[in-house]
């Protein structure tokens, strides 16, 4: 499922003197079914721009569209499209809630007015994609180790069947195991499932790794987006938004390491 976002800006605590613009005209597309990355410093606007798609934040100006579905500043998103969307914040154990493990993940199927037969089934598949024992469904998630819980919080929206599944950070304060299998994880629903992935992600190498396409947001705005290809043969625009250097140089050496054949790596070189 497509996802199509125009123009869009959101606006925080509009009239007031905390007023904050953080996205500003931003422009990107997302097609259905690929692995996207979005990539910036700390305040550039990625949390704000999945929450805006997955329509927990209005936009102020621009449209998204979601398959055929529109969200602007009038319109909000239907449930019908709420229901596509499956939303990983950053550090999704914290939203643990339930008496056990099964409880929990069965939430959202639940919500959803599934039969329990339904549900069993989906709780039971999600724990499998996760890697969690069979086992641990009638534990308590708090007694579990971090990582387990975050597997649960994971597991708890694939088993709402999302078609696009959006993440902020999944893998952050996991150890290099823990992390590359959520990674794995993603790949996989994405390839062998279609599921559309939208990944914020702080680490570069990560991100270079499992997704086919990026966007690069620079002070609310989408300054590159596209494929491997396309983000690399236009590299030379970041150097002119407020990033840092080194960041961008390994950017483009490990988009180029991505593309085939890989270009010599002296080809682009960025000035200092
Ligand atoms: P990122 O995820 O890239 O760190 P955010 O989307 O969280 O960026 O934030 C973009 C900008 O909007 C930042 O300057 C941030 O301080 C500001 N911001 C985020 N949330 C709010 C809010 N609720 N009220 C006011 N400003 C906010």
């Amino acid at each position: 499922m497509e996802i199509v976002v125009r123009d869009l800006e959101v606006v925080y605590q509009s009239g007031t003197p905390w007023m904050k613009k953080a996205l500003d005209g931003v422009n990107l597309t997302v097609p259905g079914g690929s692995f996207t990355a979005i990539l910036g410093v700390t305040g550039s606007g990625k949390s704000t721009l999945i929450q805006a798609i997955a329509g927990l934040i209005r936009p102020t100006r621009g449209i998204i569209r979601i398959g055929s579905h529109l969200i602007d500043a009038n319109r909000k998103q239907t449930a019908d499209v709420r229901r596509l969307i499956g939303l990983v914040f950053q550090y999704p154990e914290h939203q643990l809630f339930a008496e056990t493990v099964a409880k929990d993940i069965a939430f959202g199927p639940t919500n959803l007015g599934l039969p329990q037969s339904e549900v069993d089934g989906r709780v039971k598949q999600a724990m499998e994609w996760v890697g969690l024992d069979s086992e641990l469904a009638d534990r308590s998630p708090f007694q579990l180790s971090g990582g387990q819980m975050r597997r649960v919080a994971i597991a708890g929206v694939l088993a709402i069947s999302p078609k696009i599944l959006i993440l902020d950070e999944p893998a952050a304060g996991l150890d290099p195991k823990g992390q590359e299998e959520i990674l794995s994880l993603l790949k996989r629903l994405n390839q062998d499932f279609g599921v559309t992935v939208i990944l914020v992600s702080h680490d570069m190498d990560q991100a270079v790794r499992y997704a086919d396409r990026f966007c690069v947001l620079a002070e609310g705005r989408s300054v590159l987006s596209g494929t491997a290809k396309a983000v690399f043969s236009r590299a030379d625009i970041l150097s002119s938004y407020h990033l840092e250097l080194p960041e961008i140089t390994r950017f483009v050496q490990l988009l180029n390491r991505k593309l085939d054949p890989p270009l010599p790596e002296d080809v682009f070189t960025l000035d200092e």
